[in-house]
């Protein structure tokens, strides 16, 4: 059965299951962002990391207004959802949000988060049960890339991704509080 057998639907209908799919990107950027974080991140940092994760459906913005994909960006997952565009984006967020001091030290760490969290949204795109395959070395390629499995539509998506994600966040979280605790006799 061709990938997208399943997913014959009206364009709206394919909005509809492509909206949630923001969460999953966004979960994901955090579990990535989690064990590199410096201590105390702030918002900014979580913020960032999801902006960029989220910001390579840029390309697709017009959908829900029916004027369709961008064009000049090659399309739905192309340009803004290849390995180039993930640096990029990475170094430019990094050098934008990230300069003043509480963040040295961190830089390696802050570039690493950034462009791994843009890079894991095609990563996960390709293993979507729905559209078109990424086009991961635009603008070199034109090739578009699927995963030789693709489970994900929305209730995979769930299972999948989301709570992984969410277990990952909470036990990175789980272990700094518990490592950072004081000793209850550290203070007598
Ligand atoms: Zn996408």
């Amino acid at each position: 059965m061709p990938p997208n057998k399943r997913f014959k639907l009206a364009a709206p209908e394919i909005d509809f299951l492509y909206m949630p799919s923001s969460i999953g990107h966004a979960l994901v950027a955090s579990a990535i962002g989690a064990p590199l974080a410096p201590r105390g991140p702030g918002r900014r940092y979580w913020i960032a990391g999801i902006l960029c994760a989220v910001l390579p459906d840029l390309d697709a913005v017009g959908r829900p207004f029916g004027w369709g994909d961008l064009g000049f960006l090659g399309g739905h997952r192309a340009l803004t959802h290849s390995v180039i565009f993930a640096v990029v984006l990475g170094l430019v967020v990094a050098e934008l949000a990230f300069r003043d001091a509480r963040w040295h030290g961190y830089r390696g760490r802050i570039i690493a988060y950034l462009v791994l969290a843009t890079a894991s949204h095609g990563a996960l795109d390709a293993f979507a049960a729905y559209g078109d395959g990424v086009a991961f070395f635009s603008p070199f390629s034109a090739t578009r890339y699927t995963a030789p499995w693709r489970p994900l539509d929305l209730v995979n998506e769930i299972c999948w991704i989301w709570i992984p994600a969410a277990l990952i966040i909470l036990t990175v979280r789980r272990l700094r509080t518990t490592r950072h605790r004081p000793e209850p006799n550290a203070a007598a």
